[in-house]
């Protein structure tokens, strides 16, 4: 079958004929309808996040068709919509048993440490695929897995109850889903901070109050927005020091910051004022579970979460138009989510 695969860290991404994966007993064979381009793929092709093996078909956002079912499983046959959890884990240690399977030692993230969705087909263990209904699109179903996932986990993190208000720092393809599910989580006021003039558009479209950091201070905006009290629950998806001193500014008291965005950097806060005075809780956000993604899929089924303004664009499995995209993501296009249709 034909991949396109990362040989070379810092090369472009090359087509190669591959075997169709074997798979075991208690695993499932998809014919891929839909791959997303996801901005961690254009980290892992410079190397800023190493892959290994190499060669390694990339792509972690997967929805399809299942072709060939192993002889154990039960809950999946042939034709049926999928779309696919990207962490592969063993299901047996302390953590997998726990439902916390994000820290299980033995994780495989498909299309970063085992072969992924830029290709004709992928083998993955049959629980790691999720029935997708036929309301919601294969590319909707692809990016369903990463980004909004994702942001589903931080709001679940945050503890948001209803009547709260949140404060969403990026609205990307994280953070528009974020301000989505704050608004279903039942917070009763929603603010959206970027400087994308784009991204704050569809944000305010999906009943956010849009705060442009370039044209005033988030934290003084907020502040003056909530009559001074500061927002409950505050999520920055950007990973900057300075976006995550807002976040945790930007609280009322007992109020909860969410950190998803990636960061190795330290970051200063006045541990009085900002934190223990006012009793603030800084949660950290990593991934997503399993056991979260079939009330994603649901809520997308439902509208309650529209991603269709999300996937602006498709290209066929071709190294050079999928290379083009990651240099997109490298010059930091905005708003584009192309997803890769074989
Ligand atoms: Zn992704
Ligand atoms: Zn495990």
């Amino acid at each position: 079958m034909k991949a396109v695969r990362l040989v070379k860290t810092g090369s472009p991404l090359a087509v190669q004929e591959i075997p169709v994966p074997e798979i075991g007993e208690k695993d499932v064979l998809v014919r891929v309808q839909a791959a997303g381009i996801c901005h961690s793929d254009a980290h892992y092709r410079a190397g800023r996040s190493p892959v290994r093996p190499l060669p390694m078909t990339l792509g972690h956002e997967v929805a399809g068709v299942v072709e060939r079912i192993g002889a154990a499983v039960r809950h999946l046959k042939p034709g049926d919509r999928v779309c696919l959890h990207y962490n592969i884990t063993c299901g047996e240690c302390i953590f997998c048993g726990t439902g916390n399977e994000q820290f299980c030692p033995h994780v495989l993230m498909i299309g970063h440490f085992t072969n992924g969705g830029y290709a004709q087909y992928i083998g993955v263990p049959a629980r790691n695929a999720l029935p997708l209904p036929p309301e919601i699109p294969f590319a909707q179903g692809a990016t369903l897995m990463c980004a909004s996932a994702t942001a589903f986990h931080s709001l679940r993190k945050s503890r948001l109850r209803a009547g709260e208000t949140a404060a969403v720092i990026g609205v990307g393809g994280l953070g528009i889903s974020a301000v989505q599910f704050a608004r279903a989580f039942g917070a009763i006021e929603v603010f959206a901070v970027d400087i994308r003039e784009e991204s704050l558009a569809l944000a305010a479209a999906y009943g956010a109050h849009p705060v442009h950091a370039r044209k005033v201070d988030p934290v003084t905006e907020i502040r003056r927005l909530t009559g001074g009290r500061g927002v409950d629950v505050a999520i920055e998806m950007l990973g900057s020091p300075s976006t995550m001193q807002q976040a945790v500014r930007s609280l009322a008291p007992m109020g909860r910051a969410v950190f998803v965005g990636i960061s190795d950097e330290a970051v200063p806060f006045d541990t009085y004022h900002e934190i223990l005075g006012n009793e603030a809780e800084i949660i950290g956000c990593s991934d997503h579970l399993l056991s979260e993604l079939p009330t994603v899929i649901e809520m997308a089924r439902r509208g309650v979460l529209d991603t269709a303004r999300v996937v602006t664009r498709s290209v066929p499995l071709d190294a050079g138009e999928i290379n083009g995209v990651l240099d997109e993501l490298e010059r930091g296009g905005a708003g584009i989510r192309t997803v890769i249709v074989p």
